[in-house]
């Protein structure tokens, strides 16, 4: 990933009902922490290069107009998810494909700025967690969409076929009762 830092990218933990139903899908370990919360760091495509494997991806989304999911056919590991738009100007990429210790990752995009969606969590929001999502969050967010967009950081974009504006694979798409079974209560 190029230009990593702090005022690069948003890391933020989501306990989201989507974020939960795409790592039961996926099945893969440690995905989630116990309270079915996910660790998403938000980067602008475009400081996106995929050295290898590239054939490895596959796309689920949980509805028909659901988030771009991505995740690799190997292991089933995450990798991020976006906006259906070509010109999206953001990758929430999954804490796993970063292959780094707490540490230096802490060192290198800083700390963690938002826990969000905590009314969906397991067994009710954890101290420390917004029941949804707070505006200061949300204003940092748009100003980072805002600044990728307009400088054009959607692309290039591992994930879109640049000719076709489409993505690089058919998505799955998960029927209604696919997903229910995915979030119980929801
Ligand atoms: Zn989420």
């Amino acid at each position: 990933m190029a230009d990593v830092s702090p005022a690069q990218g948003n890391r933020v933990l989501c306990y989201c009902d989507d974020c939960q139903a795409f790592a039961r899908h996926l099945g893969t370990e440690g995905m989630m922490d116990a309270r079915g919360g996910t660790e998403i760091y938000q980067v602008f495509p475009a400081q996106i290069r995929l050295t290898a494997g590239a054939e490895q991806l596959r796309l689920l989304r949980l509805s028909e107009k659901g988030l771009l999911r991505w995740y690799t056919a190997c292991c089933r590991s995450p990798v991020g998810n976006m906006l259906s738009s070509p010109r999206s100007p953001f990758v929430g990429l999954f804490r796993g494909v970063l292959a780094v210790e707490d540490d230096a990752l802490e060192a290198a995009i800083g700390p963690i700025v938002g826990r969000i969606q905590g009314r969906f969590a397991v067994g009710g929001c954890p101290p420390g967690v917004h029941p949804r999502a707070p505006v200061g969050l949300l204003w940092r967010s748009l100003v980072f969409l805002g600044r990728g967009f307009f400088t054009g950081k959607y692309a290039p974009s591992p994930f879109f076929d640049a000719a076709t504006g489409s993505p690089v694979r058919e998505a799955q798409v998960l029927t209604r009762q696919e997903r229910a079974v995915l979030v119980p209560g929801s």
